[in-house]
């Protein structure tokens, strides 16, 4: 199956989703393929950011993964190894080094695509929205957006609310380092 141009001019969301593998239990970037192949025809995500720091290149960021329903088509999909506990359970297992590995990506993802804004897949709406909808909506406090249905998934266990700074309304003030 041939895959599915993505025009950049199109990337409005840095979507970060956790594989939901035991963190105990290594997941290799093969394993992910072969899932995502199994399930989709084809690599679901752009970048897998390992336990050791490792970010790996999936798939080329100018053809669209399969990782957000409705949302494919205006987004890069970011995925983290791990996001279940040793005992199966939802949990951000995220190492220092992960983390660190996981802001650069997004930092350096910022860059290139400056009208993005970093989301988790379950901050995402359950329906197909307007994209400059779905923006304004995630740029409010989350205690001020309205109560829409969300993706019913505990991933990636985190909130974005933690790379407030890379935010494209915080970008403005960003220094060009
Ligand atoms: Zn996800």
């Amino acid at each position: 199956m041939s895959l599915k141009k993505l025009n950049p001019e199109n990337v409005r969301l840095l979507i970060v989703h956790c594989v939901a593998n035991k963190c105990n239990k290594p997941f290799t970037s093969d394993m992910l393929i072969a899932c995502g192949k199994a399930k989709y025809g084809q690599c679901s995500y752009h970048y897998y950011v390992r336990r050791s720091g490792d970010v790996i290149p999936l798939l080329p960021e100018s053809v669209q993964g399969v990782h957000a329903r409705h949302y494919n088509d205006c987004s890069l999909g970011i995925v983290y190894e791990g996001g279940l506990n040793e005992k199966g359970q939802p949990a951000d297992t995220r190492t220092e080094a992960q983390k660190h590995a996981l802001y650069e990506l997004l930092k350096s993802l910022t860059r290139d695509y400056p009208n993005a804004r970093i989301v988790g897949h379950s901050e995402l709406p359950e329906q197909r929205m307007p994209i400059e909808q779905v923006l304004d909506w995630l740029s409010r406090d989350p205690s001020q957006r309205s109560q829409l249905p969300r993706v019913a998934k505990d991933c990636p266990c985190f909130q974005s609310q933690e790379y407030q700074d890379l935010q494209p309304s915080s970008r403005s003030d960003r220094d060009t380092d």
